[in-house]
């Protein structure tokens, strides 16, 4: 539980970056300044960090996380950079610009880091507290504000602290962040798109690429026949299989995605099984919860069968994303 944790705060320096690094690996969460507002840091690499993270942040559902990076060669060992992108964080990085592109196909980011996506947003921060951490650590961070889910993003040390205290390991104390928005999204498809207006105006990408860039449609849809990169401007992932929810038993030819100790009756005969966590864990079930379900939408079973899964704490999370998997493609 990430709730009853001890948490210290320590003014920025050298020794606390070390310290801040040595917490990550181990799993821990960590509270840092970029440039844009306080982060809540984990190591993108480990998915029970991750999951850890949303649970310290109350999240109710699993939106894909930025990772932050030192340097554009660490950029470009997790995303596959066109000139688009190339251009952009040449001009803007380091700095409140993040790009979404491509993953690498060794991307060591977490499934569930990127929602299970097959991008992965990425940005260099300018912040020199944000940069000593991530370099003395040598792997990317996702990091979302360091806030509970639906407050106001922090732009002090006290406000991670009143906000998360008991939640996190670490605040890393650098004093108020300078620009107090969050960092602006582009995502890098054919035709480039402003996913999120942040730090870095509109105008000065404009002025950079040599012409307009576009707003996503509303409800963008992975399926649709649109001119733009297809499936790359997909809001959340989900299997090709149909997902049958809140499975009591198996039928013939069904996968299953099992959740605790008790299989239901008929999974000796499944097409396919993974279980989120046999001791029922939910943190341990956010963890494995799209790299299970990408696994188990390779074997091409007739669907999916979930069984229930409870609804506290990190429950909700997966509930909201396994139901929306559910949602039928056409
Ligand atoms: P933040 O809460 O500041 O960490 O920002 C996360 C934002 O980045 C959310 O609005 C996400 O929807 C967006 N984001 C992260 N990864 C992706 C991705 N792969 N594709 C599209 N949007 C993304
Ligand atoms: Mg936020």
């Amino acid at each position: 539980m990430t709730v009853g944790l001890t948490t210290k705060m320590l003014p920025a320096g050298p020794t606390t970056a070390a310290e801040a690094a040595r917490c990550l690996l181990n799993g821990g969460l960590v509270a840092f300044p970029t440039e844009t507002v306080y982060g809540l840091g984990a190591d993108a690499t480990q998915p029970e960090a991750i999951a850890r993270l949303y649970q310290a942040k109350g999240r109710p559902s699993f939106n894909p996380l930025i990772a932050h990076v030192a340097d554009l060669a660490a950029a470009e060992r997790i995303a596959r950079f066109n000139a688009t992108a190339r251009k952009l964080a040449e001009a803007f990085w380091p700095g409140p610009l993040t790009l979404v592109l491509p993953k690498t196909a060794n991307c060591v980011v977490a499934d569930l880091a990127t929602a299970g996506l097959d991008t992965v947003a990425v940005r260099i921060p300018a912040h020199a507290v944000a940069r000593d951490i991530l370099r003395e650590l040598g792997r990317p961070i996702v990091a979302p504000s360091a806030n509970r889910s639906g407050h106001v993003s922090p732009t002090a040390a006290e406000h991670v602290a009143s906000d998360l205290t008991g939640r996190i390991d670490l605040i890393v104390d650098g004093g108020p962040v300078p620009v107090g928005v969050e960092s602006t999204i582009i995502g890098c498809f054919d035709t480039p798109l402003l996913l999120r207006p942040g730090g870095v105006p509109r105008d000065a990408i404009e002025r950079v690429l040599g012409h307009a860039v576009g707003r996503p449609p509303e409800e963008p849809d992975a399926h649709s026949s649109q001119p733009l990169a297809p499936g790359m401007l997909a809001s959340h992932y989900a299997p090709r299989t149909k997902v049958r929810l809140n499975a009591q038993r198996l039928a013939d030819g069904e996968a299953l995605l099992a959740f605790g100790p008790d299989p239901i009756s008929g999974s000796d005969a499944a097409a396919a099984s993974l279980n989120l966590s046999a001791r029922g864990d939910l943190t341990e079930a956010a963890a494995n919860l799209f790299s299970h379900l990408r696994a188990l939408d390779a074997a091409h079973a007739t669907a999916i069968a979930v069984m229930s899964i409870p609804h506290d704490g990190l429950g909700e999370a997966i509930n909201d994303r396994l139901r929306r998997a559910a949602v039928p493609q056409d």
